[in-house]
């Protein structure tokens, strides 16, 4: 039997296209030991394995598309007895269908990585600009306070109270700006982070009742500011409690900051 007729198969057994008796045939002319069929096989799976290690580039590596080229040009330059000009084609086909094969996955592999990538970075980016929205947050409370508190110094009325650590938080210091119908800012630092489930209350006291002042929330820092109210009346002492998260109408936690008498 002539061995032209397994030039045109050895290719497209290479792409597994092969199947039925003719898959037969050659598998058996294989076992046979033809090196020419083998070399065949060895080349396509070569190509083919070096398209798909190529990583992150979609187009076939310069060498192995060089040597297809040259094939196909060879192919259709040469003047080829029909019969063999046949099995180029189809090689040069095997090949491209190779070459296609392997750019689609290639294409499909990169793709999911850049996927996963661009994935990881809008999740980094969302997380920088609420960390910025967050920091941008606090600086405008930080100024809006220090210019309230530039405003009521302004004013001869407006007394400057010392607040003192006491309880859990000795450490602790605070100070009030405070103006009796403006009502004041209140800066605290030291003071540690209160658990999970508690918050820092404020508290105004006037003739040994305390009203409540709202709640005061730290930074990582342990720094913490808020803006106090008038309350309509002398304010004798100011206080800061530890009380059950969202806070209370009357103290029920320890005194961690207050004003002397
Ligand atoms: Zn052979």
């Amino acid at each position: 039997m002539s061995h032209e007729r397994f030039d045109d198969l050895a290719p497209v057994y290479a792409l597994g296209a092969l199947d039925g008796d003719e898959a037969v045939e050659f598998e058996r002319h294989l076992a046979g030991g033809c090196e020419r069929c083998q070399a065949v096989l060895d080349d396509a799976h070569e190509a083919f394995a070096t398209l798909a290690r190529s990583g992150e580039r979609v187009a076939p590596p310069p060498h192995v598309r060089e040597a297809l080229m040259e094939r196909v040009g060879a192919a259709s330059r040469q003047r080829l007895p029909i019969e063999r000009r046949r099995s180029w084609l189809r090689w040069a086909g095997a090949t491209a269908a190779c070459v296609v094969a392997a750019s689609a996955l290639t294409a499909a592999y990169v793709a999911a990585r850049y996927e996963a990538r661009l994935g990881v970075m809008a999740r980094e980016t969302a997380r920088l600009r609420e960390g910025l929205l967050a920091h941008e947050h606090a600086l405008e409370q930080q100024l809006a306070a220090t210019r309230a508190v530039v405003d009521l110094l302004r004013d001869p009325a407006t007394r400057v109270v010392a607040l003192r650590g006491a309880g859990p938080s000795p450490q602790a210091t605070g100070r009030v700006v405070w103006h009796p119908s403006a009502g004041g800012e209140v800066f605290v630092a030291n003071l540690p982070a209160p658990p999970a489930d508690r918050t820092y209350e404020l508290w105004t006291i006037a003739g040994g009742a305390p009203k409540p002042a709202g709640l005061l929330a730290l930074d990582a820092t342990g720094r913490g500011t808020a803006r106090l109210e008038p309350t309509g009346g002398p304010v004798d002492v100011f206080a800061v409690t530890l009380e059950p998260a969202g806070g209370t109408s009357a103290p029920t936690g320890p005194i961690v900051l207050a004003s002397a008498k």
